[in-house]
């Protein structure tokens, strides 16, 4: 097995050999932690953000969706707090000259402890064979349970110094942690500081510093400031949501890992509304339901856990992360928050505009609490694409490069391919494609033996290969016997590479139950 730095080195490179995402601004070599997608990296990230509206807005009455400028009154970030907090502890190395974040660096240091425990897993698997319980051996293994111990402290003592803003103590816990910059691999450390995380532009022609606008770092401000707009407008009853798509922005100090951890990146929140006292259960509902969109891609459950956190958000009163399974570890993917009455409350002290509701069952105006649910589409775009990446070795020995898309991602549902490009054979076969284009993504290709053809497809996720055949457009054989597979093709499925016979006007019906959304 490749090793995972090989993998994500094949997930980057495949992305940009197959048009899914290029570096951006590349002919003048780059623009860090920024980058473009390509056209099929595109259909793929639209699918993506499609699985997510039709499941957030199209499958729940009670949620609607919006779509906000990014450029918003300044103060707004005032407001939400995001112009005094929205900030990351950043520490240097003098010896490498290279910059970290103090949290990334400690939880990097606890996932190698876990490391170590997972070894020592894997070894006691090995030695007990099937009669191994996991979940026995961590809680009785003394070498673990002490491993385990020591990530619950340092996870404790960081949420402390955190909440405490203590930057010194930070300092000293990376130090007593005994954590080496990776590339000098020295301890000589600056001292921590904090570095906001907006970028600020100018707005209009008078230069000054009331015109000071932030690109927005979290698309979720743009709905609570529209709040009132679509309860009314909408005439919404609590519990409601709003869901947007969007951009957003944030100068990452240490942006790295590919389109991980971008400086535009772009954002699926939903926001819902609920009566105060009952946003714990709201909350362990979204837990539930989002980790469901997550498993409904087919993706085995055990690349996703959560990561309930110590150390809360000032305007949190629960928060839990859904963390995928890298290439390069566990990290987050999705945050679910349980974001109290605070920003309502913070845009009504700062606009002096009331945003509450009337609950007519209540018979009382309240302001609501909100629970959110934040996912990167660029990040589910790397957990689905790393995934679905393989290398296969079929039963003659051959290796072939497959890219396992839930179907209804795939960037082409299907590839019509004549077998020969001669004998009427291109013509039928964009006769079939004018009869589907208008419901599915299609690729036609006639160039290359047809293994070849079908390779590429497998390469790029496309679920199915539709070849056109002489059958398919011969009615009579030689003899003038009737031909059985006459206005037939032959459908390759590229998971298994089973193929069969399908007369052409079932085609439509085939490829809509084959590419269904998902439920
Ligand atoms: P991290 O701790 O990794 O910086 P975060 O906790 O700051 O993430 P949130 O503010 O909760 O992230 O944002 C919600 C989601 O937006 C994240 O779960 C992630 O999927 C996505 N996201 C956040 N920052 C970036 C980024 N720089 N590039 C790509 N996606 C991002």
């Amino acid at each position: 097995m490749a090793n995972q730095e090989e993998i994500f080195k094949k997930v980057v490179s495949h992305a940009k050999e197959y048009g899914f995402i290029f570096p951006s601004s590349e002919i003048y070599d780059g623009l860090a932690a920024v980058y473009d997608y390509g056209q099929l990296g595109t259909e793929l990230k639209n699918n993506i953000k499609q699985y997510w509206w039709r499941a957030m807005v199209q499958y729940h009455e009670n949620i609607v969706g919006i779509d906000s400028a990014i450029f918003m009154h300044p103060r707004i970030w005032k407001a939400s707090g995001h112009v005094d907090a929205f900030n990351d502890p950043l520490i240097d190395n003098k010896d490498s000259k290279k910059r970290y974040r103090a949290d990334v660096l400690i939880e990097d240091h606890i996932a190698k402890i876990e490391e170590k425990i997972n070894k020592e897993c894997e070894k006691a698997h090995k030695r007990f064979g099937d009669a191994f319980d996991r979940q026995q051996f961590v809680t009785t293994n003394a070498r673990v349970l002490e491993q385990q111990k020591q990530i619950d402290e340092i996870r404790a003592k960081y949420a402390e110094l955190m909440n405490a803003n203590d930057l010194v103590g930070l300092k000293q816990l990376i130090l007593d942690l005994g954590i080496v910059c990776p590339v000098s691999g020295t301890r000589n450390w600056t001292d921590v500081r904090q570095f906001n995380l907006m970028f600020a532009t100018k707005m209009g022609s008078v230069i000054d510093d009331s015109d000071t606008l932030y690109l927005r770092p979290e698309t979720a401000q743009g709905i609570f400031v529209n709040f009132l707009n679509v309860q009314k407008s909408g005439r919404m009853k609590i519990p409601f949501g709003i869901a947007q798509i969007g951009k957003a922005f944030r100068n990452e100090i240490v942006a790295r890992q590919f389109i991980f951890r971008m400086r535009e990146f772009e954002q699926m929140e939903m926001q819902f509304f609920v009566r105060p006292g009952t946003e714990l259960d709201w909350f362990n509902h979204w837990k539930e339901e989002r980790l469901k969109w997550h498993l409904a891609l087919g993706i085995p459950a055990e690349k996703y856990r959560y990561h309930d956190h110590e150390k809360l958000a000032h305007y949190a009163n629960a928060a839990t992360d859904i963390e995928f399974e890298f290439p390069f570890g566990f990290k987050e993917l999705e945050g679910i928050h349980s974001r109290t009455d605070f920003d309502l409350s913070r845009h009504s002290e700062f606009s002096g505009k009331k945003l509450q509701y009337f609950d007519s069952e209540l018979n009382e105006s309240y302001t609501p609490y909100v629970i959110e649910t934040s996912i990167g589409v660029d990040r589910t775009f790397l957990a689905i694409f790393s995934h679905a990446l393989k290398d296969e070795t079929l039963p003659d020995g051959s290796v072939r490069t497959l890219l396992s898309l839930p179907p209804v991602l795939a960037p082409y549902k299907a590839a019509i391919l004549p077998l020969v490009k001669k004998d009427g054979l291109p013509e039928k076969a964009r006769e079939i494609i004018d009869m589907l284009k208008y419901d599915f993504m299609l690729q036609y290709d006639e160039k290359d033996a047809i293994g070849r053809r079908y390779r590429r497809q497998d390469a790029i996720g496309t679920p199915y290969c539709i070849t056109v055949d002489n059958d398919t457009i011969v009615d009579r054989n030689t003899e003038g016997r009737a031909n059985d597979n006459y206005n037939t093709v032959t459908v390759r499925d590229r998971d298994t590479m089973q193929q069969q016979r399908i007369p052409i006007e079932n085609l439509r019906t085939f490829l809509h139950e084959h590419i269904q959304p998902i439920r």
